[in-house]
């Protein structure tokens, strides 16, 4: 007997059809012995449509109420799942994250989980009964509805599962596992058996979507064993059942010991979140940096890429500097605040770029990877606006039209293209 955590997306649970499909997926492990709790996500675009209603009524609104609207799509869902079970013998009920309780802190659409008490479930789980939770939603300190972030239900799934302490959490999606790259702009993309905590950390906070960031670091600091895999395989079919062989039908998450045909290079990643702010002639001076990037820090405003030119004349230089795109128009306003102090002559900004990131473990101990992307860029006349780089990644801003080019030329430079 395991303790299983099953968490379904939004295109998993998109109508009442698909929600009778993921029953017979929760079916399947309930006649095996098994106990299992159900992480579900709202319906596909509901949680888009509840957002824009938000925005709608007042594109600067309390983040509380904002919270207490989006949270809503979940709830249809965990009912529904709950009585289709029932409907067909299984015994279930639905969870709002209150009532476990998910306790969260206080930072409302992006909050992060504290604690959860998982005793409660426990106890049912034992009984035989399938707790169906709404994913994406916590309890903050002051009793509010609180929301995770966009993708939170993932982080839900894993938060539950090391509270429970599930032998396994397998997200359900709409693909059958992790990917080379986005299989829907690389038609070659590859897909992996296995992927290690730390790569996927970096896919997922480099773009890939398929894991919310923050899922996959508490995955690896909980050691939860975690498994992507496709909601539209057939509930029956011989290889989905938990156990059925070494070989799950997705892909695992895991310590990279466990990965015995390590390449250099894993996975390629691609962000459009960028924003590209540059300064132009600022004094070429010893304290610049701090100035300009002091007030960006103490607005909490996140910078990633960072490049300043050499300067002709040894009396200024042009800085450049990427931030989320959604915090571009606070990090003009502090740097316009902050001009004359920082001394440079214009402020541009530029939001048609996107960010390729290359990810390997390999790359610890190989040489060379960068340089093979650059050459790579170049031989297609791809420019290259910034670069950063950590142990086992290498992050590339180009302009917004090469964004597919760039990637399927960097999954075929690293040998990743599917034979
Ligand atoms: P869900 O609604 O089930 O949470 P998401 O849309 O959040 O599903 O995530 C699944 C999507 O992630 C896939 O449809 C795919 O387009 C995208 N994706 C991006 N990068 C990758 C990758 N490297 N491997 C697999 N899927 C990826
Ligand atoms: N429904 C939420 C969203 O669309 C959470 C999730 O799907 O993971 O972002
Ligand atoms: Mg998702």
């Amino acid at each position: 007997m395991a303790r299983l955590v099953m968490k379904f997306g939004g295109t998993s649970v998109a109508d009442v059809e698909r929600i009778r499909n993921v029953a017979a997926h929760v079916k399947r492990e309930v006649d095996a012995g098994h106990e299992v709790a159900v992480v579900v996500s709202a319906m596909a675009g509901t949680t888009n449509q509840l957002v824009s209603w938000a925005r709608e009524t007042a594109p600067l609104h309390d983040a509380r109420e904002y919270d207490t609207i989006v949270a809503s799509g979940e709830q249809v869902t965990i009912a529904l799942l709950s009585i289709e079970l029932q409907r067909i013998g299984i015994p279930a009920r639905s969870w709002l994250g209150w009532q476990i309780p998910i306790r969260t802190d206080s930072a409302h659409g992006a909050a992060r989980i504290r604690e959860i008490d998982g005793s409660e479930l426990v106890t049912r789980l034992s009984r035989g009964e399938v707790a169906v939770i709404a994913g994406f939603q916590g309890l903050g300190p002051d009793n509010r509805i609180t929301t995770l972030g966009r993708g939170g239900s993932d982080t839900s799934a894993v938060a539950i599962a090391a509270a429970i302490g599930a032998d396994l959490c397998d997200i359900y999606t709409d693909v059958d596992g992790v990917y080379t790259t986005d299989p829907r702009i690389v038609a070659k993309a590859r897909k992996l058996d296995k992927i290690s905590y730390e790569e996927m950390l970096e896919m997922a906070s480099l773009g890939a979507k398929v894991l919310q960031t923050r899922s996959v670091e508490l995955a690896m600091v909980h050691r939860v064993r975690l498994q992507v895999r496709s909601s539209f395989d057939t509930p029956d079919a011989p290889h989905a059942a938990y156990g059925a062989g070494s070989d799950g039908p997705g892909t695992l998450v895991c310590d990279e010991d466990e990965i015995v045909e390590q390449q250099v290079v894993s996975g390629i990643a691609y962000s459009k979140d960028e924003a590209k702010v540059t300064l132009v002639k600022v004094e070429d001076k010893p304290g610049v940096a701090a100035r300009i990037f002091g007030p960006l820090a103490d607005n909490s405003i996140n910078v990633d890429m960072i490049i300043q030119n050499v300067s002709d004349d040894g009396k200024s230089t042009d800085m450049t500097f990427t931030v989320p795109q959604a915090e571009l128009a606070r990090a003009e306003d502090v740097i316009r605040k902050a001009q004359a102090e920082i001394g440079c002559k214009e402020v541009k900004t530029d939001t048609n770029v996107i960010k390729v990131s290359v990810i390997g473990i390999g790359m610890r101990s190989h040489a060379g990877v960068a340089a093979t992307a650059f050459k790579a860029l170049s031989e297609k006349g791809i420019n290259i606006r910034a670069i950063t780089t950590s142990e086992i990644k290498i992050s590339i801003l180009i302009d917004g039209p090469y964004a597919e080019l760039a990637v399927r030329t960097l999954h075929s430079v690293y040998g990743l293209d599917k034979q």
